[in-house]
């Protein structure tokens, strides 16, 4: 799995980078216009940091190898990113590594298990939950879908594809929601009608989690 992690940080910081103007677009209209800059700032960072990184250590299993880089990845996101979304997703991704580091039946049982903690590591660092026009509303979604999907004995590449039509779906139907965490919360009710900016990058990584994941292995 450390090597379809790295594909997938890798493919996530490019799609981020091409979708920067739009998901800064979508901040200017219920932000501060800056959510695009500050994931390519952040994942420009996670780019740097798996150029200048060695092989994992070869008495380490995948699995802990794999944590280790999702960990490092966090740490970058948190240290690099000044917006809300840098603590968010850095925290996401801690909380996903530990999930990882865990016992698994199935690489799907294992990106269940890390969104899970990731949506809930996001809930309790923003006091949020779900109906409150944010992130989550892509995240929890997703991992409901993905275990539903895990459930009725789907593999990798349909928990995954799972998740993301679920995000996909999630962060439209952020646009008629009232905002009430973040900034764009002090809109009140013109947050209204507009798409959430980080539930649209949050599905965009996991649109780039089911690319990885339908590959063959
Ligand atoms: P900032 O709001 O500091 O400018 P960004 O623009 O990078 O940070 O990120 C904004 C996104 O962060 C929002 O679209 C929303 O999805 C998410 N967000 C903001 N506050 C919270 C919170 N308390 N809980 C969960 N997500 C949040
Ligand atoms: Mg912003």
């Amino acid at each position: 799995m450390h090597d379809a992690l790295a594909a997938w940080l890798r493919a996530s910081a490019a799609t981020i980078h091409d979708q920067a103007e739009a998901l800064t677009g979508l901040d200017r209209a219920i932000g501060d216009g800056d959510h695009g800059i500050n994931l390519d700032r952040g994942f420009a960072a996670i780019v740097a940091m798996l150029d200048g990184r060695g092989a994992p250590a070869a008495d380490a299993t995948d699995a802990a190898a794999t944590a280790d880089l999702l960990r490092q990845a966090g740490k970058t996101l948190i240290s690099t990113v000044g917006g809300a979304s840098g603590p968010l997703y850095g925290t996401a991704f801690l909380r996903a590594a530990g999930a990882l580091a865990g016992e698994h039946t199935s690489s799907g049982a294992a990106v269940v298990a890390a969104l899970e903690a990731a949506a809930g590591g996001i809930a309790a660092l923003g006091k949020a939950n779900e109906g409150e026009k944010t992130m989550l509303d892509a995240l929890f979604p997703a991992a409901r879908a993905a275990r539903m999907s895990l459930g009725e004995g789907g593999d990798l590449a349909t928990v995954a594809g799972a998740a993301r039509d679920a995000a996909r779906a999630g962060a439209t139907a952020t646009i008629p929601m009232l905002a009430t965490k973040g900034r764009a919360s002090y809109l009140g009710e013109r947050s209204i009608g507009h798409q959430d900016p980080g539930a649209t990058s949050a599905a965009l990584l996991l649109g780039e989690l089911a690319v990885i994941a339908a590959r063959p292995r």
